[in-house]
């Protein structure tokens, strides 16, 4: 297959930086037209410029409810259809919970959880009324598995794997795909939050992993023949074991 995504519509959250961008270069590989959605309205414009014809930036702040509203309307009007809609933005929060700032846990609930549900509630009707359609988040292994150190990120992430699990039953019969990517620690600006000493321990131990392992796994997950779903993919590096 050479263009599988020939003539499809993808839109992604978080598109301007990490593993938002890189999934956003490799659906515009394989022939989609991409909708870069991000609240960085510099960085995709000068991101349009570089990906060329086929990327067209959607600034939007995610946790401005009324802008995610009317996400589908934007997304139709730039792009005149949407067949795949990865709900990637988050946030990262990690940290004693005796010392977290409950202000800072709101915004990182609010961007991980319930702004991608309210992306997803825009675009759904959309998809089921067309009986076709991919919605993927970006969740994390922290979804599955929680970590002693992240527990408002675990925690968020925790809430999309269910959330993913019960939508997916909700649309299957509607012909819509849904399904989730989780990564272990990649390399982007998110991992700038981690305490330095954990940083060092894990690029000592080559337990980091590069944006384009999640982004050719979205590829698969999207270009699976109608009626097959793929339904979680869970990306670890080598040398780390659950
Ligand atoms: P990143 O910081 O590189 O990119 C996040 C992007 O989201 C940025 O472009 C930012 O501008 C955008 N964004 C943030 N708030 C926004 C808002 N309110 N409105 C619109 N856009 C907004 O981070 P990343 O590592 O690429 O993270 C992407 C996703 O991957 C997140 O959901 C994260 O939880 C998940 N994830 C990351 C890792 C990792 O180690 N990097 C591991 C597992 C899962």
């Amino acid at each position: 297959m050479h263009n599988p995504l020939n003539g499809k519509v993808a839109a992604i959250t978080g598109a301007a930086s990490g593993i938002g961008l890189e999934c956003s270069k490799v659906l515009l590989q394989a022939g989609a037209k991409v909708v870069l959605i991000d609240r960085d309205g510099d960085k995709l414009q000068q991101l349009v410029a570089e990906l060329g014809p086929q990327a067209l930036p959607l600034q939007i702040d995610l946790m401005d409810g009324k802008q995610v509203d009317g996400i589908l309307d934007d997304i139709l009007k730039l792009a005149g259809r949407l067949d795949i809609f990865h709900a990637n933005a988050g946030a990262y929060i990690g940290g004693p919970v005796a010392e977290g700032d409950p202000d800072i846990w709101d915004r990182v609930l609010k961007l991980n959880t319930s702004a991608a549900f309210r992306c997803v509630r825009s675009v759904l009707p959309h998809l089921i009324a067309q009986k076709s359609g991919d919605i993927i988040f970006t969740s994390s292994i922290a979804g599955v598995v929680p970590v002693v150190w992240e527990p408002i990120y675990t925690a968020s992430k925790f809430a999309v794997q269910a959330f993913v699990h019960s939508t997916r039953r909700q649309v299957a019969q509607h012909g819509v795909r849904v399904g989730a990517v989780l990564p272990g620690p990649v390399v982007t600006a998110l991992l700038d939050d981690w305490p330095q000493e954990k940083l060092e321990d894990a690029l000592a131990n080559g337990s980091l992993m590069q944006p384009i392992e999640v982004a050719e796994s979205v590829l698969f997950m999207v270009t699976r023949s109608p009626g097959v779903t793929v339904r979680d993919i869970v990306i670890l590096p080598n040398s780390v074991d659950l």
